[in-house]
């Protein structure tokens, strides 16, 4: 049976490479893969997925809280809402940024394992640059079959990074709103002990 797989990491842990790779590897074998991104994610154009390395290739389906899928040519019929229409023949469907998607959504993109036997692949950060969960996340902690942690190390040490460090004007920042996808912030990953290190400091 089709399962729903988190697969998430910090900034840099080369999340979307990973789902890339995976994409790539069903097109090399004819098998059709559906790429999905939330459309809130726009840094790299509207359609892109890019990877830090360097890669990209274009998603299929831009994905918003209004988002419905129909199969069996079933239509659901919501008035306002985008329907997108999953094909019987998609062996996998990946999803960027996950943690940018709705509860409503992460919940609709589980049914299609259970109603359409797709196996979901969901990549994407678990907590905000102040170590808080995405309502997306959570949801998908809740639904997931398989939980996966994409690993990588620390900006500042090499102990393993498990936080986003939010730099603003080069300087570690936690203050804001959780979903800030301002051009002149960048994210850093860090262990817990340089994580609280610049937060003590930050706070004095
Ligand atoms: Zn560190």
């Amino acid at each position: 049976m089709a399962k729903l797989y988190y697969r998430y990491g910090t900034v840099g842990s080369a999340k979307t490479l990973n789902l890339l790779a995976v994409a790539h590897n069903y097109k090399q074998q004819d098998k059709r893969v559906l790429i999905m991104k939330p459309r809130l994610d726009t840094r790299f154009g509207y359609k892109t997925v890019r990877s830090r390395a360097g890669l990209n290739m274009e998603a299929d389906v831009l994905l918003t809280e209004n988002t419905v899928f129909s199969f069996d040519g079933q239509s659901r019929e919501n008035s306002g809402a985008n329907e997108i229409f999953i094909d019987k023949d998609i062996t996998c469907i990946v999803v960027d940024e996950a943690q940018f998607l709705s509860a409503a959504t992460v919940s609709r993109l589980y049914e299609l394992t259970i109603y359409c036997n797709i196996p979901v692949l969901l990549y994407g950060l678990k907590t905000d640059f102040k170590g808080h969960l995405f309502p997306g996340s959570t949801r998908i902690l809740e639904l997931a079959d398989s939980v996966e942690e994409i690993k990588t190390t620390c900006f500042y040490c090499n102990k393993k990074a498990i936080f986003n460090l939010k730099l603003l004007d080069g300087k570690p920042c936690f203050k804001g709103k959780t979903v800030d996808l301002g051009a002149d912030e960048k994210y850093r990953p860090a262990c817990k002990f340089c994580f609280e290190k610049f937060k003590k400091a930050a706070l004095h």
